[in-house]
């Protein structure tokens, strides 16, 4: 008697009771949903989209001999990833490099640390940057076809940056967190 309780129960919990569970959760993630799309709305009629064209070229502060040189922002960028990732490393790995460098340069051009550029080739101060000449000198083997690969990753991924509300973000990077991570409004405030 207690078994024929017992699948009763069952039996009236997988008809009724979890169905309406599972209708209420979904509902919850619908409205969920909708509430962001409101929250994109109204910030998409506050702020000024991103428009890649408007950043064609920049200032670049070479920090050697104190001269600001104007150079083609895409160009500027292979500079940047053959400085800060190894060629070797994967397509998509030089690729994540190259919009966190675009995002991060673009912050700068907009938050400028510099009276008379936009950036530094100093990577302690900035970003870390290095002609194309010295690049080649340092590489081994096919020195053109690597240049070529750093080039096709930077155009791959032509005006993608990464933005909150529109904005750039301040795309920090390391090259090696020595295990441990922290969170930047412990290091330099803000969040
Ligand atoms: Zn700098």
């Amino acid at each position: 008697m207690k078994k024929v309780f017992i699948y009763f129960f069952a039996f009236l919990f997988i008809c009724f009771i979890l169905p309406a569970l599972l209708t209420k959760s979904e509902t919850n993630a619908s409205s969920e949903t909708s509430n962001e799309e409101d929250n994109k709305q109204e910030s998409e009629e506050v702020l000024e989209p991103y428009t890649y064209n408007q950043y064609g070229t920049i200032k670049l502060l070479h920090t050697d001999t104190n001269e600001v040189e104007e150079v083609v922002l895409d160009t500027y960028l292979c500079n940047v990833v053959s400085a800060e990732m190894p060629v070797d490393f994967e397509r998509e790995a030089l690729k994540a490099q190259a919009i966190v460098a675009r995002t991060y340069t673009i912050y700068k051009i907009n938050n400028k640390k510099h009276d008379n550029a936009d950036i530094c080739d100093d990577s302690t101060c900035c970003q870390a940057w290095i002609s194309k000449e010295d690049r080649l000198a340092r590489w081994d083997g096919d020195k053109e076809a690597k240049w070529n690969k750093i080039e096709e990753c930077v155009k791959e991924t032509q005006g993608k940056i990464i933005t909150y509300n529109h904005a750039p973000i301040n795309a920090f990077f390391h090259s090696n967190s020595g295990g441990k991570t922290e969170l930047p409004v412990d290091v330099w405030g803000g969040r």
